[in-house]
């Protein structure tokens, strides 16, 4: 069984050490069974990941920013599939739907990010990101979007390139979601500087 993930960055999970391997995991391992606990190790032993190769997506990141900043929620969500679009045909997986909506829902938790439901049930996977805060309803940064996009389809490679019966937040998965967001990151501003022709 797959659930549905609702995340909340830096909801209540404190790292700590683990004592021989000295690899850090999260407070929640210990409640986890034998089985998930080889999967969350699995999970956590894939490290940083690149962007596929041949995909260049700078610009559409760099609309994706533009848009954002502009508040147009159309051109965010078109900007954010795109870039899903190219990454999914890039690694070889399943397509997955994107959804950008306005405000943030809340609970006594925080409020939530981004949330990833797997294909079960429905033809695609379909990832959910808000671009505006619960509490002012301001348009989220740009940086902190754009990793929760990423974070979200991180979500899908666990399951559709790596094949793990189930997706976990370990360091090794937050490696794969900082390494993807820079090299993003990174292919916006190659995206944007114009290739040298040896200085005429
Ligand atoms: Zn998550």
């Amino acid at each position: 069984m797959v659930a549905d993930l609702a995340c909340q960055p830096g909801a209540a999970m404190g790292l700590r050490a683990s004592g021989y391997t000295g690899r850090m995991r999260f407070g929640y391992y210990e409640r986890l069974s034998a089985a998930q606990k080889r999967i969350y190790r699995k999970s956590d032993e894939i490290g940083a990941i690149g962007l596929p190769p041949d995909v260049s997506a700078g610009t559409d990141v760099a609309r994706m920013r533009a848009a954002l900043a502009a508040a147009d929620r159309a051109g965010v969500q078109a900007a954010c599939q795109r870039i899903v679009d190219a990454l999914a045909r890039g690694y070889h997986v399943p397509p997955l739907r994107v959804r950008v909506l306005a405000q943030r829902p809340s609970d006594d938790y925080g409020e939530l990010h981004g949330l990833y439901e797997p294909a079960e049930g429905r033809a695609v996977a379909r990832v959910t990101v808000w671009m505006r805060t619960a509490k002012k309803a301001q348009v989220v940064a740009f940086k902190s979007f754009l990793r929760t996009l990423v974070h979200e389809l991180a979500h899908h490679l666990d399951y559709e390139l790596y094949l793990l019966p189930e997706t976990f937040h370990t360091e090794g998965f937050y490696k794969r979601e900082s390494s993807l967001a820079n090299a993003l990151l990174a292919a916006e501003t190659s995206a944007a500087t114009p290739p040298s022709d040896g200085g005429s």
